[in-house]
């Protein structure tokens, strides 16, 4: 990594008056999460179209909750990394106004992140198709929840392939872009619309890009900056360097 680089970047995050992140599945990789789409990532091993969609859950409920709960127990046995660290420092420190992430796992709000903006859902949040309730896991499933009110399979409350996303969280999302003047993109292939063109959004109206990944994405060639590293590493190493 080219430390003028880095010492441009962290100036460009100095200077902003409204940074804002999105981060994707890498930078809980060094949590010991592991991504979707990388050398290890989950969809090399698991067909998704049998576990992250509506029509698998009617299909087959025991099978998806099985996979969640696989998952909520490695996450629960997972802390916070130094990248989700930093970014509740920044947050403190009012330099970083809104995080938006793709990620399911709430390592950003274990970690003190209080203003996230959660796009694809939580796995530990819980609905019912059938009626409006709500609510949440404390503990990894067991078996498959039922609902309170109705009785009938309570499922996830995450985003699965084939859905939209959250009108509400949305229009959020969209008022913090418009508002950003400078965003940081940390540990996502870029490959999943509309999170994906987040960053150009802030770019269109003039603001610089950093990206942190261990690879060249689908966003690389758009980015003001292409910081090549481990997020659990350049993070740290950008903190220190602000002014
Ligand atoms: P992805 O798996 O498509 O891409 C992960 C990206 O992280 C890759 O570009 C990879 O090069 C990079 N990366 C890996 N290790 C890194 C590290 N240590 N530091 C910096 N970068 C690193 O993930 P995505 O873009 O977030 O899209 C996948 C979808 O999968 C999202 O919708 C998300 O909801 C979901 N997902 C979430 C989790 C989670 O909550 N932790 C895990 C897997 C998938
Ligand atoms: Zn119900």
């Amino acid at each position: 990594m080219n430390v003028d680089t880095l010492r441009e970047a962290a100036l460009v995050i100095s200077n902003s008056e409204y940074l804002i992140a999105l981060t994707g599945a890498g930078i809980s990789k060094e949590s010991n999460i592991p991504t979707f789409r990388g050398e290890d990532g989950l969809w090399r091993t698991y067909d998704v179209m049998e576990l992250a969609t509506p029509s698998a859950f009617v299909r087959n409920p025991t099978l998806v909750w099985e996979w969640y709960e696989w998952r909520q127990g490695l996450i629960s046995k997972c802390d916070p990394n130094p990248a989700h660290n930093t970014l509740v420092r920044w947050e403190e420190r009012g330099l970083l106004k809104t995080l938006i992430t793709q990620n399911v796992d709430g390592l950003h709000r274990r970690a003190g992140s209080t203003k996230v903006l959660e796009v694809h859902g939580d796995l530990w949040a819980l609905k019912c198709s059938f009626c409006d309730y709500q609510g949440r896991l404390n503990k990894p499933a067991s078996g498959i929840p039922a609902c309170p009110l109705c009785g009938k399979h309570l499922r996830p409350d995450v985003v699965w392939f084939g859905e939209s996303l959250d009108r509400a969280i949305m229009s959020q999302v969209y008022t913090e872009l418009e508002k950003a003047d400078a965003c940081i993109v940390i540990g996502t292939s870029a490959l999943v619309q509309p999170s994906a063109s987040f960053p150009l959004i802030v770019k269109q109206r003039g603001g610089p890009i950093i990206e942190v990944n261990i690879e060249k994405t689908m966003l690389t060639s758009a980015v003001d900056f292409h910081l090549s590293g481990k997020a659990g590493e350049i993070l740290p190493a950008l903190d220190e360097l602000l002014t």
